[in-house]
């Protein structure tokens, strides 16, 4: 999987910012180290995340004396790899099995959190892509009812890659409707079943509530239901994205992430500051519209593919 195409944007932008910070110097200093805080800062990576890479990299000038700014691609590149390191939980991480076999012989139920208008419908259309094509079964559940778009987008989606989606329209209780879906995706024997919500962030106490009752009535079915909560984040709102994702992590526990539009934004930066700040691994990113748009999240290849 290519990132160049996805990743152009920010790539373009930090390359030109990274090429006039280190013009016409030859080692690595005070004032090269500067501009490239900026140059990270600028591309939204989070001024915490950012201090650490400058300490990793002023550390490493300080050791290893002279440090060439022909090098410094690498170590940058190296570095920022490092710390991304603890939250990367590896590809067979349990959100891309999506294995009954995890789920106890049971579907295994993703429920997807998030405010609306970040991709939220997009990324659950494109998982169910994902899955479908791997050969699983899988059902969708339209719980977020505060939209008729949110449902009726589900439904096409549903139509699109070819499979259920199980919706009681717009109004009705979610908690029902993730109930349903769950229960039919036992009935149908299916390898995942997919429940979108509604994402009211500016009711925290509201958004608690519904999320954990949609969570106490799906595990009427299947008890220890949801088996991953993902979190999807506009990754083109920089660090608006970041401070959504702690608002949420504080509302219900997110096992997950999934970043998207990083295809049109110069701030793909900021899935490094998140992936380093929340104790929460990156598991997909969104890089288009269409279906086939989403990318299993690997440090490596993001950041080898920001700084080539
Ligand atoms: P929701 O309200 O969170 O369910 O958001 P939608 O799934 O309806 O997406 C909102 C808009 O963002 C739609 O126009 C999508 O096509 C678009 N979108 C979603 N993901 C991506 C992405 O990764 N890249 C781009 N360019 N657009 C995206």
């Amino acid at each position: 999987e290519s990132l160049d195409k996805g990743l152009e944007k920010t790539k373009t932008s930090f390359f030109d910012q990274l090429s006039k910070a280190v013009v016409g110097k030859s080692t690595v200093d005070e004032e090269v180290l500067d501009d490239l805080e900026s140059v990270l800062v600028h591309a939204d990576v989070g001024i915490d995340t950012t201090v650490k890479v400058i300490d990793r990299i002023e550390k490493r000038v300080a050791r290893d004396k002279y440090v060439g700014t022909s090098e410094l691609d690498r170590i940058l590149r190296e570095e920022i790899a490092d710390l991304l390191q603890k939250n990367d939980s590896g590809s067979t991480a349990v959100l891309e099995r999506a294995d009954r076999e995890d789920s106890g012989g049971q579907p295994f139920v993703i429920m997807v959190v998030g405010v609306n208008g970040v991709g939220k419908t997009t990324t659950i259309g494109k998982l169910a892509h994902r899955f479908h094509s791997a050969g699983k079964k899988v059902v969708l559940g339209a719980a977020d009812t505060f939209r008729a778009a949110a449902v009726d987008q589900l439904i096409i989606w549903g139509q699109r890659v070819g499979v259920p989606v199980i919706s009681h329209g717009m109004n009705t209780d979610p908690a029902s409707v993730a109930y349903d879906a769950v229960k039919k995706g036992v009935e149908m024997q299916a390898d995942v079943v997919i429940i979108d919500t509604a994402g009211r962030l500016h009711n925290k106490v509201n958004l608690m509530n519904e999320l954990s009752k949609i969570k106490r009535v799906m595990q009427k079915v299947i008890p220890d239901a949801p088996h991953e909560v993902l979190l999807v984040l506009d990754g083109s709102t920089g660090q608006n994205a970041f401070l959504q994702a702690k608002e949420f992590t504080k509302a219900t526990e997110v096992s997950a992430l999934a970043i998207t539009k990083l295809d049109g934004t110069a701030k793909g930066g900021v899935v490094i500051g998140i992936s380093d700040q929340l104790n929460v691994p990156v598991r997909y990113i969104g890089v288009g519209e269409k279906m086939t748009d989403l990318q299993l999240f690997d440090r490596r290849t993001f950041v080898d593919s920001l700084f080539s």
